[in-house]
């Protein structure tokens, strides 16, 4: 069987390892996995279905009957939900106030641990972006970063990043959302955000996204 080439990037919230994980897997050739986009499309379609947040069975059962594809076009990364385009709506406020309460859940993760290692290990190279990736998802991938930054410089990028796309919120509630995402997702019991003993980590805070593929490209490079 061929080796798949796997990089694997996680971080928290604005650490800015969306834009480089795509950025590097555009200069490389890899494929693109952005993998907070399919906890958003599964917490969407709860939504959707108006389904009670505390109720773990639903939200398991709802994972195990859900079809999400991730598809890289020019501009941005296309998001399909039971082949629905939802690339914008995922990235509601709504969607991002309650994707922790599914991401948490072990049954859920189960079935989108699966979907992740299908995306990976069927592409010739990959680059996958999250929170687990390189302790849970691959923790044998050839190259492991973790991206992180000040608390204030990663509130600021996401509000940019939601302003841009016209959503129309405050910073002091993109703070509020970013600091108990984090905090939840890095005290969870399953699969909590933390550095791989083996991955490079890289303080992004006064790094320009150019700066910080190149270096991620750079140690790559250096790494085969
Ligand atoms: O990367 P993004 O901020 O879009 O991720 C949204 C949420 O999805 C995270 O806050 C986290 O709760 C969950 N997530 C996760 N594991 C991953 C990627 C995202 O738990 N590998």
């Amino acid at each position: 069987m061929k080796k798949v080439s796997l990089i694997a990037i996680d971080g928290p919230a604005g650490s800015g390892k969306s834009t480089v994980a795509r950025e590097v897997a555009k200069r490389l050739g890899f494929l693109y996995i952005d993998t907070g986009a399919i906890y958003r499309a599964l917490t969407l379609k709860a939504i959707n279905e108006g389904l009670d947040f505390g109720d773990k069975e639903a939200l398991i059962a709802l994972s195990q009957r859900t079809d999400i594809e991730l598809e890289d076009s020019s501009d941005f990364l296309k998001v399909y939900l039971d082949k629905k385009d939802v690339s914008e709506k995922i990235r509601m406020m709504e969607v991002s106030r309650k994707v922790k309460i599914v991401a948490a859940l072990k049954g859920v993760r189960d079935n989108m641990v699966k979907l992740q290692r299908r995306l990976g290990r069927t592409s010739s190279g990959a680059v996958l972006e999250g929170r687990d990736i390189g302790t849970v998802v691959f923790p044998d991938a050839a190259h492991k970063f973790y991206l992180d930054a000040t608390f204030e410089t990663r509130a600021k990028r996401r509000f940019d990043e939601l302003k841009k796309k016209g959503f129309g919120i405050s910073l002091e509630e993109i703070k509020n959302d970013v600091e108990t995402r984090d905090k939840t997702d890095m005290t969870r019991k399953v699969a909590p955000l933390k550095k791989a003993k083996d991955a490079i980590a890289i303080d992004t805070t006064n790094m320009t996204v150019e700066e910080v593929t190149k270096k991620v490209l750079w140690i790559v490079k250096s790494q085969r």
